[in-house]
């Protein structure tokens, strides 16, 4: 690893992109534009992740489903704002072998338009709501910036996306409020704090009424939103001509909403608790939470290796995810190798601490050297891993809050921005002074600031930053991904 200091704005992607590589996670070097490979130590990360995902939706009555890849053109063009916007960013197929289709396909950039057809299939009555289904695929979106493995691709891979239907605005409300609970959850669950916004008008999912974005910030400073919640209210379902019997007879269309996160959330895991040395994994996600290290003494080999052994079968037996690392590499590269891998624990047994009966612990965070007493081994990793795992939460959350600056005039949003800060201001809520804002200090306004149960937060300040007019809200600015 070149110790590239991950904090260092310009090199920030030469040290994600290295790491993603060394590590074996994602190989992005495919030869097409915008894609990746996932490797085994990777995939079997990104399981971990979303099965807890899933199993948090589950819970609320979610299910998984598999929709084709294909959308035809006249479903994608039903509802307009939504086609209007993805339009540009789609691929197309327009042959099959040497043939011109007749019918022009997409490949999905998202699945309101494939799965909202199939809605107006199977729905008929109230008693066939609510539907709750999800699904984690890849999608296509012809990316013309500079891709970025991730988090900037034109093959989108693991999007996790939920869609639901009921029969009322208020039950679909409490849903937009409910998915907002479980991601919340979610990224508690990873150690990734977020700022919680009301997206602008004028950045809304395009179809949605309204849309509240999860967004975290980078080591770098920059902002990047992980998870999106979108209230559709009926403007899908009048589209896709989606209608239900109510109880009391009438005929009216559902109410919708839908959520998604993508592999961007492996992009914040991998960089917001990594260091120098590579990623650091959360013990309860890391795919091999801890590595047993013999270090053998001249004379003592064979003692060595029989302690590391026993070491490696105690700690399986009490469930850990472990291995033993007995190639003929020295004990430096095997450090340097595991460390790369992000494993919370590394275990070395010398000649000494079989002497005393003792083994060393080092913890992957803060390369700190534990030596416990061999007897106390299970008791002591369980103890260290929590310790490690509540100090790596803290020491995000910390770093996450040291980054949100309140600013009240342009000079200093410009300053707070250019030190790698995002920044909350107040703002009065008009849409032409937002977008004046976002050219005049060169980023984006997240959104409103929302509590748990979205109500937006007030102006800290009664003067508008943008327009010197009366402020209403507080605002969340950032330079972003
Ligand atoms: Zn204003």
């Amino acid at each position: 690893m070149s110790n590239v200091p991950r904090e260092n704005w310009k090199k920030f992607s030469g040290w994600y992109e290295e790491i993603l590589l060394k590590a074996e996670i994602y190989d992005y070097r495919y030869p097409v534009k915008g894609t990746g490979v996932w490797l085994p130590y990777g995939f079997e990360l990104r399981e971990r992740v979303y099965s807890y995902l899933k199993e948090l939706q589950k819970k609320v009555g979610y299910k998984e489903v598999l929709f084709p890849t294909l959308i035809p053109e006249d479903l994608f063009r039903k509802e307009s704002e939504h086609v209007a916007s993805f339009e540009k960013e789609v691929f197309w197929v327009t042959k099959g072998g040497a043939r011109e289709l007749d019918r022009k396909y997409v490949l999905r950039p998202t699945s309101e338009t494939a799965m909202y057809y199939m809605f107006s299939l199977w729905l008929n009555s109230y008693s066939d709501l609510p539907l709750k289904i999800f699904q984690v695929v890849n999608v296509f979106r012809y990316e013309t910036e500079a891709t970025h493995p991730l988090y900037r691709e034109r093959e989108i891979t693991t999007f996790f996306e939920s869609h639901s239907a009921f029969a009322t605005a208020d039950e679909n409300e409490k849903e937009v409020k409910l998915a907002v609970e479980i991601y919340k959850e979610f990224f508690d669950w990873l150690g990734i704090p977020t700022i919680i916004t009301k997206r602008p008008e004028w950045d809304k999912f395009p179809g949605a009424v309204y849309t509240i974005a999860f967004d975290t910030i980078l080591p770098n400073g920059r902002s990047l939103q992980i998870g999106t919640v979108h209230n559709l209210g009926q403007n899908f379902s009048k589209a896709f001509d989606i209608k239900v019997q109510l109880p009391d007879g009438k005929v009216d269309y559902v109410w919708q909403m839908c959520f998604g996160v993508s592999g961007r959330v492996i992009t914040a895991l991998l960089t917001i608790h990594g260091d120098d040395h590579g990623p650091v994994f959360p013990p309860h996600v890391a795919p091999i939470q801890i590595v047993v290290i013999p270090i053998p003494y001249k004379g003592f080999e064979e003692k060595v290796l029989s302690k590391a052994r026993s070491v490696f079968n105690e700690l399986k037996e009490a469930g850990f995810r472990c291995i033993l690392d007995d190639s003929p590499e020295t004990p430096g590269a095997k450090y340097y190798k595991w460390e790369l891998k992000g494993v919370p624990l590394r275990i070395e047994i010398g000649p000494k601490d079989i002497q005393e009966e003792r083994v060393t612990i080092v913890r992957r965070d803060t390369l700190e050297r534990i030596r416990v007493m061999e007897r106390e081994l299970i008791s002591s990793v369980k103890e260290t891993l929590e310790k490690m795992w509540k100090e790596m939460k803290e020491k995000a959350l910390n770093f996450f809050k040291s980054k949100i600056v309140n600013v009240k005039s342009i000079d200093e949003a410009k300053k707070a921005l250019d030190e790698g800060c995002v920044i909350g201001a107040s703002w009065c809520g008009n849409e032409e002074c937002g977008i004046n804002l976002q050219e005049k200090i060169k980023a984006r306004i997240l959104g409103i600031e929302v509590d748990q149960d979205l109500n937006p937060q007030k102006a800290f300040s009664s003067v508008c930053i943008g327009c010197g007019s009366s402020a209403k809200y507080k605002i969340i600015i950032a330079r972003s991904y």
